[in-house]
């Protein structure tokens, strides 16, 4: 029904699989196999290659009912970091489908961001992935769209793609006098985030800029 109607609307599809919706009869016959294999995998290995193998033979299914295949995107979802990538990296070497990344479930605050961001910069480094999220569990208060801005930041971080200007600021030292610089790099890049919808138009470009903001007359200004 689903592919019926993205055939008929020209849409594209993502096609997702995680632990708890895999195919169970494929994960007991992979987890039979296995068993008596030569050298047999990990059990977590075994459900790795499940993952990969349900995500592609359902990519194929739909294929065989007439979606074409550049309008299939895949996606696994996986919240630990060496497994996201195992499986991503498994993916790619399986099939030419379009692989959606995200670490899901990455938790909430530094360890989200970090954890999200080790996994897809190791996997974009190597050239998969073509589309991309940042799932985060909100702060309390805190707005959705920290998301967007951490996925934003990867990317340009990684001279991947440029948003927004980036503010490149030290990390203060006995030379520091004041907390004027710290105010003032988190005022500036906040200011360079907010102008960007009227710089995208009247100055494109401007996201590759670098600003800096040092914290003593050493290296910058005070
Ligand atoms: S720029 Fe100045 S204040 Fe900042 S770390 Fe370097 S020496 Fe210290």
């Amino acid at each position: 029904m689903m592919i019926e109607c993205a055939k008929k609307y020209g849409a594209a599809v993502r096609i997702g699989v995680n632990w708890g919706s895999l195919d169970q009869a494929l994960l007991a016959r992979m987890m039979d196999e296995n068993q008596y294999a030569g050298n047999p995998l990990t059990p977590d290995a075994v459900l790795r290659h499940a993952l990969v193998e349900s995500a592609v033979q359902s990519a194929d299914e739909a294929v065989r009912l007439g979606l074409p295949a550049d309008r299939i995107v895949l996606s696994a979802k996986v919240s630990e970091v060496q497994g996201l990538i195992a499986v991503y990296r498994m993916l790619a070497r399986r099939c030419n489908y379009a692989l959606h990344l995200g670490l899901t479930e990455a938790g909430i605050g530094s360890k989200g961001i970090v954890a999200s961001t080790a996994a897809l910069s190791v996997l974009l480094q190597e050239g998969i992935g073509d589309t991309i999220r940042v799932s985060l569990t909100p702060s309390p208060g805190a707005p959705r769209t920290e998301e967007v801005v951490v996925i934003q930041e990867i990317l340009q971080c990684m001279g991947l793609r440029s948003f927004t200007p980036l503010v490149t600021s030290c990390p203060g030292c006995g030379r520091t006098t004041s907390d004027l610089f710290q105010r003032l790099a988190a005022g500036t890049q906040t200011y360079l985030r907010e102008r960007m919808p009227e710089w995208r138009v009247s100055a494109p470009g401007v996201e590759n800029m670098t600003v800096a903001v040092m914290g003593c007359v050493v290296n910058g200004t005070r």
